[in-house]
């Protein structure tokens, strides 16, 4: 691949060191420009979804200002080497040959994106850059291998993870996590000419009111994630015994700066697999795993790109019959607002809301809630997620939410049912995470907060606290949600086992 001039587009891979994309721009051609695009195609459904549902708010989305300060960090940093990020808010399907064309380029190069709508995209700009005699290279460089490259003895792809993880360990050599250098020689990154140049879009010029990013604890840019990263570093070795608990500052906290690539997953790998080879890598082997898991659900999603439709993994499970009409609805509602009764889901479900994040076991917790004690379609949560979520990723979170309501690849057997009182008891045992987002239960002692209706009035009252005054009694009984599901599934599936978790 040799070229005069060309262009690297950014899309989720914010950063400019280890980026396979630039990294190849560079050493193929003398001159190169970067561009990113806020796609509209993108931004307009979500605007009208946002006015839709809370129509007198101003609409805001953390991950716009997330983008934002990535965006400011990655300029100051080409613009040290002479470039500068040109930043368009268009339809990337128009705007990158029309840039293209405009600065004269003859290769345009991006990393590969696995998500259906984005693969669409990708060919439409190729074909439309070829048509105008230039070229579209695409790049492995937000997973470690891609679906192709792990398959089983019969050249298919794994639909359990132990055995695909056992592949993808034994497959993993220096070189895939090798960095993917970008060293641009004296004035090889270039500015755009002044016609070029255009005004930056604000928050507000993409239709958005600015969020509440900057007051969370989230920082931003490479700069940010390598701060999260240096600190994870530095307790990884606890992970596989911290992990599990929400209230104790166990995983990385890395999940937005993976989506939107401020650091490298090789920079992660790499890191995370020499130390699994030393004495105390039991942190760095579950973290690791974390990270296969990740790989997984991009070549689930690559090779079944039908779950973006709403398809179930399995689709004898598109045959379960979900509660629908005006109470299922309110329950959704109370789910989506923390209100459930169960303080475990309703604290999790606020911490959704108020930070754009939730810990992974009480994802895991409140999916299996909505789907398995609510009995409401599984993809009405996920819609939720993908709202609020500062890590949105369509491959995990599809791959999350078919994994706990048991319509997925290699996903929790149907009859295994959480006990939101048993997780709560299990993972928050002395209701610390609960109490930071459910104040209303600041008073109840440890013994009551799991399931604060099963005190007697008196030990309660002691307190100042009524339970269906102070806080909503529970929506649901999980006992004949739990007869209720196993009917459900069994109906749908035809299978017969019980399991309570
Ligand atoms: P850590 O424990 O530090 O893990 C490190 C990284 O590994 C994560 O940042 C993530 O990139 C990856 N990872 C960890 N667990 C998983 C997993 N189960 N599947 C895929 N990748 C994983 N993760 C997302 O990144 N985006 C999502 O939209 C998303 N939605 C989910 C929905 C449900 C219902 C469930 C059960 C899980 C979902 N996950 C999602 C996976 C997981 O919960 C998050 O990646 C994790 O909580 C992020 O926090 P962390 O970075 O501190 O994680």
């Amino acid at each position: 691949m040799t070229a005069e001039r060309a262009l690297v587009w950014f899309r989720r891979d914010l950063r400019c060191d280890d980026h396979a994309a630039l990294s190849r721009a560079l050493d193929a051609a003398r001159h190169v420009w970067c561009v990113f695009v806020f796609d509209t195609t993108i931004l307009e459904p979500l605007l009208r979804r946002k006015l839709e549902r809370r129509p007198s708010e101003a609409p805001t989305d953390r991950r716009i200002d997330f983008i934002m300060a990535a965006l400011a960090e990655l300029d100051r940093a080409l613009r040290k080497h002479g470039g500068e990020l040109i930043v368009i808010h268009g339809d990337p399907l128009e705007e990158i040959p029309r840039l293209a064309e405009a600065l004269d380029v003859d290769l345009v190069c991006a990393n590969r994106d696995y998500e259906p709508a984005a693969i669409a995209r990708d060919d439409a700009v190729g074909r439309r850059l070829e048509s105008a005699g230039r070229s579209f290279a695409a790049f492995r460089d937000h997973v470690i291998f891609e679906h192709h490259e792990i398959l089983n003895k019969q050249g298919k792809p794994y639909t359990v993870f132990t055995p695909y993880k056992r592949a993808w360990l034994a497959r993993l050599a220096p070189t895939d996590v090798a960095p993917c250098a970008v060293e641009p020689r004296d004035g090889q990154l270039c500015a755009p000419p002044e016609g070029l140049r255009g005004n930056w879009p604000s928050v507000v010029d993409l239709g958005f009111a600015p969020s509440d990013l900057p007051t969370l604890k989230l920082p931003t840019g490479m700069r940010g994630a390598a701060r999260l990263f240096d600190d994870f570093m530095s307790r990884i070795d606890r992970y596989d015994q911290q992990r599990d608990f929400p209230a104790v500052k166990g995983p990385s906290y890395l999940s937005a700066h993976l989506r939107f690539g401020t650091i490298s997953i090789r920079t992660l790998v790499r890191a995370a697999h020499a130390l699994t080879l030393q004495p105390h890598g039991a942190g760095a082997s579950t973290w690791l795993s974390e990270l296969v898991w990740r790989d997984f659900f991009f070549m689930v999603l690559a090779t079944n790109p039908s779950v973006a439709e709403g398809a179930s993994f399995k689709p004898e499970y598109d045959a379960l019959r979900w509660e629908t009409g005006p109470a299922a609805d309110a329950q959704f509602e109370a789910w989506c607002e923390g209100r459930t009764g169960y303080p475990l889901v309703d604290a999790a479900m606020r911490q959704l809301v108020q930070t754009g994040y939730m810990h992974n076991r009480l994802r895991m917790v409140t999916a299996s809630f909505l789907a398995k004690d609510l009995g409401i379609d599984w993809r009405l949560g996920e819609a939720h997620f993908a709202e609020w979520l500062n890590d949105f990723d369509l491959a995990a979170n599809n791959g999350g939410w078919q994994w706990a309501a048991s319509t997925g690849c290699d996903a929790q057997p149907w009859f295994r049912i959480f006990n939101p009182v048993t997780q709560s008891k299990q993972y928050d045992p002395e209701g610390r995470f609960i109490k930071r987002y459910v104040p209303e239960l600041a008073a109840v002692p440890p013994k009551w907060i799991h399931a604060p209706w099963l005190a007697a009035p008196e030990e309660l009252a002691e307190v100042g606290f009524i339970p269906g005054r102070d806080y909503p009694l529970p929506i649901v009984d999980h006992a004949k949600a739990r007869a209720s599901t196993l009917k459900r599934y069994q109906e749908a599936v035809g299978r017969d086992a019980a399991d309570d978790d």
